[in-house]
């Protein structure tokens, strides 16, 4: 500042002196100074306009290079733009990254003005309503989001609790995905709309529903039958022989139920315990000459009141120097359950081939065929679920307890081999279980 001062001074005065030095007057003099505090102002002025003209655009490559006074003003604003820039470069960084981070939450979220316009959407959000992230911006969510049950929850204003809509999508099984939708007030007014896919949650639920029902059904059905018979003994008179006959229904009663509760924790069993072992190995003949052994009584029980017995073959050349890795206890019961169920199934007379293979590729076979009723083509994806049966009074009569293919499906999964089904109606059934390579060797 003291300079510049010192520069209008001395403009005046360099006009003066040329003034007095041309005039020789006073009034001379006078003119000349002012002709010099009037050149300063113009200088000034235009430094100035350049100065205003970059400020308008703060573009700071484009920063006008002047000295002194206006020069110093220059470099403050320049200093004071780039902070600023900084700034908002770092600013746009964050937001970007937040907006990235909420992009990749499994979850929908919405961003509604207090109107309920829509300001932002993730793709989550987009999949579940159907929305296009872009062109639906500023478009109301009641106009976009029909569902019934939300609009009257929106309008209600009530967001403690959630509320459950039809989603866009469908999704396993061909049922349509229910989404859980809750709003949260903020900011002005302003609403934060978070979505969830709560499909798997609702089948899962259902599934315990129907798992529990079914299973007070299977206990529930004995127990009644044997507090009959109790009441029974208790208040009539028998006969000895009457006696020994209800005895022997209570028995088949109670060992049904011991039976449904064994295979219940048998699968609890599976459910909790550690994988099997990769590194035991189990010789094959020992595992399958068990259970076909055990199939041979179970055929004798079941065919001995007819007197047409199974014809019961079994191809074990395949199986004598192979090995397999896992639990011999969990192998032996999905073996079991596929010769048992093809014995119980087919009647006397029918024909049970059971072969244990080695393919080329290094995979092995245990393959079960029989000749029995064959299972109609709707039935083939329900045989594993816990209590799904064909031949409901087969399977009682049998003793079964519409469990044991679901532990078997269990026990594969756990050995990564894979069950396959095939059957015809009139023809019969072929149950095959595949092995990966890595699960078998020979020795
Ligand atoms: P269950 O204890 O009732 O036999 P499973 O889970 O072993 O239960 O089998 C489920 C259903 O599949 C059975 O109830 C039966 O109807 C059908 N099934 C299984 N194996 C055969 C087979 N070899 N032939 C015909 N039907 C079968």
């Amino acid at each position: 500042m003291p300079f510049r001062l010192l520069m209008w001074l001395l403009a005046q005065s360099v006009g003066a002196g040329l003034g007095w030095a041309f005039s020789g007057s006073l009034t001379g003099a006078l003119f000349g100074a002012l002709v010099g505090l009037w050149a300063v102002l113009l200088i000034d002025v235009v430094r100035a306009a350049r100065l205003l003209r970059w400020l308008k655009t703060g573009d700071l490559k484009q920063a006008p290079v002047l000295t002194g006074f206006w020069g110093e003003i220059t470099e403050r604003s320049r200093r004071w733009i780039r902070g600023l820039d900084q700034q908002l470069t770092e600013s746009e960084g964050r937001l970007q990254d937040f907006l990235a981070a909420i992009q990749a939450s499994p979850n929908g979220v919405l961003l509604l003005d207090p109107e309920g316009r829509i300001e932002w959407c993730n793709r989550t959000a987009a999949l579940h309503f159907g929305l296009d992230e872009q062109r639906d911006q500023r478009q109301l969510i009641g106009n976009l989001l029909r569902d019934p049950d939300f609009l009257r929850y929106y309008s209600a204003r009530d967001f403690s609790q959630d509320v459950v809509v039809a989603g866009r999508r469908k999704g396993l099984g061909g049922r349509q995905e229910s989404i859980s939708v809750q709003l949260h007030l903020y900011g002005n007014a302003q609403m934060l709309m978070l979505s969830r896919d709560i499909t798997a949650l609702e089948q899962a639920e259902a599934m315990r529903r129907d798992f529990v029902a079914n299973v007070s059904h299977e206990i529930r059905t004995p127990l009644t039958v044997l507090s009959g018979f109790i009441e029974t003994l208790q208040n009539l008179p028998l006969e000895k022989q009457e006696r020994a006959h209800y005895l022997r229904l209570m028995g088949q009663q109670a060992s049904r139920m011991q039976s449904v509760v064994s295979d219940l924790l048998t699968l609890s069993r599976l459910e909790g315990s550690p994988l099997p072992s990769s590194t035991e190995w189990i010789p094959v003949t020992s595992l399958l000459a068990h259970c076909v052994q055990e199939a041979k009584s179970l055929s004798e029980v079941i065919t001995l009141p007819h007197g047409r017995a199974h014809e019961l073959s079994v191809d074990l050349s395949m199986a004598d120097r192979c090995e397999l890795a896992g639990s011999s206890v969990e192998l032996q019961s999905a073996f079991s359950n596929l010769v048992n169920n093809a014995v119980r199934y087919t009647p006397g007379g029918g024909r049970i081939d059971v072969v244990w293979r080695v393919l080329p590729d290094g995979h092995a076979e245990f393959e079960v065929k029989d000749t029995g009723p064959g299972i109609a083509p709707e039935h083939l994806p329900r045989l594993t679920e816990r209590f799904y049966r064909v031949d409901r009074s087969r399977s009682r009569e049998t003793g079964g307890t519409g469990l044991g293919l679901a532990i078997v499906k269990h026990v594969l999964q756990r050995h990564d081999a894979h069950l396959s089904i095939q059957s015809t109606m009139g023809v019969g059934s072929c149950f095959s279980i595949r092995f990966p390579a890595t699960r078998t060797r020979q020795t």
